[in-house]
């Protein structure tokens, strides 16, 4: 049984920048946006090259998670039907579905550069209004590595990523054994510069291939491990302390915007 699961956020597909006039910060593509359709078209395309990839790889069953914004970008009757849609209940633990399956790794596709990074095409790590960083053990992490170190608790690599240069750049900074192709070249947070279409997609196709045959070790996160979280408004962080403070002991650092924690393990980080 090889059975794999691919996650999909939109931002960092090919073909996509920031939208101008954004009426929805928060949601760096808002739903009603040009840049949002470009974004579900391509990304539509790029699931599709991943999941023949890893069908033609030998996979037994390949699961896809739609997670941009909740979730509901993907029309699946454009997806393959040989893969499976999970649809998780986003008032449970982040990827807790993960346990009802036994998956052998981890394709992410249209992830993004955290928030804060020098020129990352839509960067941000998870709101883009109220949330400045995100470190573990003093080191910033985006979305990419949230989500990987959840994946790896349950026994699972990320295999592949394609993104943006930056967010490549930061993907192989966390784990050099992934397998990556840079669907665009990241100019500012706004502006990218596209790569053509079919080239990207073929690269997927193939870099998702190279992926599974090689041996991707999961990376885990130790526990304990420090956890900040800093953001840009004072009364949301003190909301976050009150709220948040219910479910893992909170300190404020030295200013009011940014709370720690001290993790014990990933369900501590979900918390987050
Ligand atoms: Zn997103």
């Amino acid at each position: 049984m090889k059975e794999y699961l691919i996650a999909v956020d939109m931002e960092g597909v090919h073909g996509v920048m920031g939208v101008p006039y954004n009426e929805s910060p928060i949601y760096s593509l808002p739903r009603s946006s040009e840049q949002y359709r470009n974004a579900v078209a391509s990304a539509t395309k790029e699931v599709n090259v991943a999941i023949a990839a890893l069908f033609d790889s030998g996979a037994t069953k390949v699961c896809v998670w739609d997670n941009h914004g909740g979730g509901g970008n993907l029309d699946f009757s454009l997806i393959d039907s040989r893969a499976q849609q999970v649809m998780p209940d986003n008032n449970r633990p982040r990827m807790e579905f993960m346990g009802e399956y036994a998956f052998d790794g981890v394709v992410y596709i249209g992830y993004h550069a955290r928030a804060g990074s020098h020129r990352g095409v839509l960067s941000h790590t998870f709101n883009g209004i109220d949330i400045q960083y995100y470190k573990l053990n003093g080191k910033q992490i985006g979305e990419f590595e949230f989500d990987s170190y959840i994946a790896a608790s349950y026994g699972a690599p990320a295999l592949f990523v394609a993104s943006d240069d930056v967010c490549v750049g930061q993907v192989l900074e966390h784990s050099p054994e992934t397998e990556t192709v840079v669907t665009k070249i990241a100019k500012s947070r706004r502006v990218a510069e596209y790569l053509d279409e079919e080239e990207v997609l073929a690269k997927i196709y193939e870099g998702v291939k190279r992926s599974v045959a090689k041996n991707v070790q999961p990376q885990p996160l130790s526990f304990p491990s420090a956890f900040e979280v800093r953001y840009t408004k004072v009364e949301v962080a003190e909301w976050m302390y009150e709220s948040k403070g219910e479910k893992i002991p909170l300190t404020f650092a030295e200013d009011a915007n940014t709370i720690r924690a001290t993790l014990k393990n990933i369900d501590d980080l979900r918390v987050f």
